[in-house]
């Protein structure tokens, strides 16, 4: 772990300009463009970054596919030892990065530094030792003939991620992706892309050959659209809105029918049923909305309760809500920090007073605070008695807001946790070990937790079902996304 002095000396520390890295070289954005990056901590400007168009894009494609033919013909052992290297170096500097990352965009420290390089660096030692596991398949084919199922890469990668775990969501893409044999042409979110391209230099340093992992920052409009309606990208990755899913299939359709996968939003569900252990559940729901100030995909953004302790349950997440240290990310003991930016800020400031307007009865926060800092904080919010049909209940607002709702039964529960466009997580409280699998059943969602909420680690899968998206970020499953299989039949 890292120590708050270590933390103070990071945080001065001056930040150089990030350059696009293409074919193992930093360059400059073609058109000499730059974005500012601003900090959320104090609003002030920490470096600018190159605002990427197209040609930058096409010259990272090509990059990539120059590299792939060498990269995807190494000795997949070979390859896991460069990604385990990578996964060394990103947890032997992960201090750096970490601190990196939250002037970035916010995130606090003590979360952020597990969440981001050391789950990094744990993706890249997951995927590079899988490298040399992944096997092929004989069929069961009938007598006369021998039916071989090989995996194959399937070309160059794009991969656009978001700005709230930019590490963690680009490793998840990135290793597996490489693991596979695959190039990769990464675009991070323009809001926080320091940390990723400092891990381009980690992976050139740790012996990844130039041109396999190229990264591109700039905005979504002409970096990210030119990537997704790129010729040359075979699979495009995604983590981001509903919104810009829905413009990279379409994107996909209009350029060369690339396959897309797609990580979206949520509005997550927990259920508390009242043989629960009430406490520990409040622990566990506050913590799992209100962490990163709720711009988590999976937060625990609505809670179900049964009716008979829902006053009770309530009460004890606005005491928790209120007891919660919201402020300086760079402060170990913060247990919230920023909004990413004044802009997202804003929307969920909107959402709440949508939320007041609708009828939900807001118990508490729902305002700006530490605003002598320059910086994006936001009270956590509760809202009880949220309508069904509300925008509070039904929109993902990717903010420290929850909406809480009574209910009488189980099946009414189902109804009501099942009853939004999404279905990425789900949490469940209960004592009754029949009814937690029950409820695991029943709940549409891509992970369900059982009298937890939010633990994971690279082993198991993430995956939205509904509108929240397709395909698998994580565990072997992942490497699906990633490639293409080739039947070779034989006759005998
Ligand atoms: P966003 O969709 O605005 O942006 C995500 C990325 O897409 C960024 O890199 C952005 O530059 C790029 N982009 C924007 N417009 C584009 C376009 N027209 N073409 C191509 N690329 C474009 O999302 P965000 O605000 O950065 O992140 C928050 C969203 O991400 C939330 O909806 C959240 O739920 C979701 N998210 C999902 C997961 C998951 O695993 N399912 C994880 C984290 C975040």
């Amino acid at each position: 772990m890292i120590d708050q002095a270590r933390i103070d000396t990071l945080r001065a520390a001056p930040v150089a300009d990030g350059l696009n890295l293409i074919g193992g070289h930093r360059v400059a954005a073609a058109s000499g463009a730059t974005l500012d990056t601003i900090s959320p901590i104090d609003g002030t400007v920490l470096a600018r970054i190159a605002a990427s168009a197209a040609q930058d894009v096409d010259r990272a494609v090509a990059a990539a596919r120059k590299a792939f033919d060498s990269w995807s013909d190494m000795a997949p052992m070979a390859r896991g030892r460069i990604l385990q290297r990578i996964g060394d170096a990103i947890a032997a500097d992960a201090g750096t990065l970490a601190v990196l990352g939250v002037r970035d965009n916010g995130t606090e420290i003590a979360m952020a530094y597990k969440a981001e390089p050391m789950s990094a660096a744990a993706t890249f030692r997951y995927y590079g030792e899988l490298c040399g596991k992944d096997y092929g398949q004989i069929a069961p084919t009938a007598p006369g003939a021998l039916g071989l199922v090989h995996h194959e890469p399937v070309g160059v990668v794009g991969a656009i991620v978001p700005w709230n775990f930019p590490l963690m969501i680009a490793a998840w893409k990135v290793a597996a992706a490489l693991a596979a044999g695959n190039t990769v042409v990464l675009k991070p979110a323009e809001v926080a892309s320091l940390s990723l391209l400092r891990l381009g230099d980690m992976a050139q340093e740790a012996g990844l050959p130039a041109g396999v992992l190229n990264i591109v920052t700039g905005t979504g409009a002409a970096a990210g659209d030119a990537l997704a309606r790129h010729m040359d990208v075979d699979v495009l990755a995604f983590t981001g809105s509903g919104p810009v899913g829905r413009k990279l299939l379409k994107a996909s359709a209009q350029s060369n029918l690339k396959r897309v996968y797609l990580e979206l939003g949520g509005k997550s569900p927990c259920v508390v049923f009242a043989d629960a252990d009430l406490p520990a559940a409040a622990k566990a729901v506050a913590g799992g909305i209100f962490r990163d100030s709720g711009q988590v995909c999976i937060a625990a953004a609505r809670v179900m309760v049964e009716r008979s302790v829902h006053a009770e349950f309530v009460t004890l997440l606005v005491q928790a809500a209120e007891a919660m240290r919201v402020g300086d990310p760079l402060d170990l003991s913060t247990q919230a920090g920023a909004i990413a930016s004044e802009v997202q800020m804003h929307k969920i400031l909107t959402a709440c007073r949508d939320a007041e307007a609708a009828g939900a009865d807001l118990r508490t926060g729902g305002r700006q605070i530490h605003t002598d800092t320059g910086g994006y904080y936001i009270s956590p919010t509760i809202f009880d008695n949220a309508p069904q049909n509300s925008a509070l209940v039904q929109e993902e607002i990717f903010g420290p807001v929850l909406a809480a709702q009574p209910f009488d039964t189980e099946d009414q529960a189902v109804a009501m946790a099942n009853g939004t466009s999404y279905g990425l997580a789900a949490g469940v409280f209960t004592r009754d070990v029949s009814r937690a699998h029950r409820m695991v059943g029943r709940l549409r969602a891509g992970v369900v937790h059982v009298n937890t909420y939010g633990g994971a680690d690279i082993t198991v899968p993430l995956g939205g079902h509904g509108q929240s998206g397709n395909g698998h970020d994580k565990s072997p499953h992942a490497l699906d996304k990633f490639r293409n299989l080739k039947t070779a039949w034989i006759a005998l």
